[in-house]
């Protein structure tokens, strides 16, 4: 009997917090670091009498965030009652569109194991709102062992969006990068800024497996995954669980499994499922959205990452790492762009802002909007170098010193005492003549075809760029060295 092969099917759950000052059926302020219980109002706590009301702002940041993803835009969509009772939730429902959402279907691309490219469908995105937090009063923050449970109802009423895939992943890495290059898309997009470590992005798993034998194992919904690494981490625990109950012959319950990040387990979860009931939010109308609404937000739609990427790889030359790693972070980007427009060569600009430029940000904690260079001199600089104004060492002297001094590229090298053009003609002649005096020896095994490998001849290379203070073009050095030892 042929070895039994087991195939995941996978479908992803992600919830993100959606850029806007003001909370989604209410005015109050959206920032959940204030103290606890004092952005609040009759409406996000659900006190009777109150009613909601639908802030634009968000309805956009869900279309742009739907565009993202390949999404469409629905021209009616409505609001429900999605009722269930938990402290975090005061008035016992929370607002969803859980049917009948803004978006229509859509996909992200991602890579499969052989490295070709397939779609993972988006089913939709909803829009909906955010619940209370809790917090507990045992030491690691959990509810088991806690006495006491605060509420915070700051969160209640914050927008989100949540995004719901097909059963197209098929390995952990799979909804890594499925997850990774959504968050992405939805940044340059604007709709979130998607911060991981504040918690605005929220990922649940649905995870079952097909055997070659023909049996298909229930789905297991596994939740409280909040980075990408126990996305990872708990898809690949499910899976192997799966398969070992799978082999033995049992049979796999479909049930709620909570990911615990700290043990690296799933477990089921001992509470039962809460009684959930839907019902069409009286309070709301239904949402109507106009081809010239939609018309107008697809005009702020920038560029998607992926495509800016695939452009620098084809129009600029860069190597698909770099253009990766540059349109990853979208401000990054825009300064790289903006560094070409000025006039430097695509491929030495990337180069600078992923090392100097990189450097820099990350000794003094700067985020490349706050970069005390802007993209125009930068471009400025690297051209003086790529034309043998100023030796590679000198321009980053130069870089550095604009840094510590907020100042241009002619005031650094004035400041510095560099001379422009570096060291040349009789200058590197003398510097020359005087190292291969100082190593006869040397010189005279060169001479008499010794040096196979060429090793003496770098050694003088490097004694004559460091006489220069590295102000002597290498290539030219290189040659003067080759001429002389003849
Ligand atoms: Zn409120």
């Amino acid at each position: 009997m042929s070895e039994l092969t087991f195939t995941p099917v996978i479908g992803i759950e992600i919830h993100i917090r959606l850029k806007s000052d003001s909370k989604i059926f209410c005015s109050c302020s959206t920032n959940t670091d204030a103290p606890a219980n004092t952005n609040i109002c009759p409406v996000c706590m659900g006190l009777p009498g109150s009613l909601p009301h639908l802030n634009h702002r968000v309805v956009e940041q869900g279309m742009l965030a739907g565009m993202a993803l390949n999404c469409g835009i629905r021209p009616k969509s409505l609001f429900f009652r999605k009722s269930y009772f938990y402290p975090d939730l005061p008035k016992g429902h929370q607002i969803s569109q859980c049917d009948l959402p803004i978006t229509t279907s859509g996909y992200i691309e991602v890579h499969d194991s052989e490295g070709n490219l397939k779609k993972i469908r988006v089913h939709h995105l909803h829009l909906e709102e955010d619940v209370g937090s809790l917090h507990h009063s045992a030491s690691d923050g959990r509810l088991e062992g806690a006495d006491t449970s605060y509420v915070d109802y700051n969160r209640s009423g914050t927008p989100l969006a949540e995004i719901v895939s097909e059963p197209d992943v098929a390995s952990a890495a799979e909804a890594v990068e499925y997850v990774t290059t959504l968050r992405r898309r939805v940044i340059y997009s604007g709709a979130s800024d998607v911060e991981l470590e504040k918690g605005m992005m929220r990922f649940d798993a649905n995870v079952s497996m097909k055997c070659s034998d023909g049996r298909w194992g229930r789905k297991v919904e596994v939740k409280n995954m909040n980075s990408f690494k126990a996305l990872e981490r708990a898809i690949e625990y499910e899976i192997k669980r799966q398969k070992k109950i799978m082999l033995s012959g049992g049979e796999v319950i479909q049930e709620t499994r909570h990911w615990n990040d700290s043990k690296g387990v799933t477990t089921g979860s001992r509470l039962k499922e809460f009684y959930r009931k839907f019902i069409v939010e009286p309070d709301l109308p239904p949402l109507y959205i106009s081809q010239e609404w939609v018309n107008r937000v697809r005009a702020r739609m920038p560029e998607m990452p992926d495509v800016r990427a695939n452009r620098y790889v084809s129009e600029m030359n860069l190597p698909r790492e770099v253009a990766d790693f540059i349109t990853d972070d979208k401000n990054l980007a825009d300064y790289f762009e903006s560094c070409v427009k000025a006039g430097a060569n695509p491929v030495r600009a990337a180069h600078w802002v992923r090392t100097e430029v990189l450097r820099v940000m990350n000794e003094k904690q700067l985020k490349i909007q706050n970069f005390m260079i802007t993209p125009e001199v930068l471009a400025g600089l690297v051209n003086r170098v790529d034309e043998g104004k100023l030796s590679t060492t000198q321009g980053k002297e130069v870089f550095d010193y604009m840094c510590a001094n907020n100042c241009g590229v002619d005031e650094a090298v004035k400041n510095l005492g560099i001379t422009e053009g570096g060291v040349a003609g009789s200058a590197l002649d003398e510097i020359i003549k005087s190292v291969l005096a100082a190593n006869p020896d040397v010189l005279n095994e060169i001479k008499s075809g010794l040096d196979k490998k060429g090793k003496k001849l770098k050694f003088l290379q490097g004694l004559v760029m460091k006489e220069s203070k590295g102000q002597a073009k290498p290539q030219e050095v290189a040659e003067a060295i080759a001429n002389a030892v003849k």
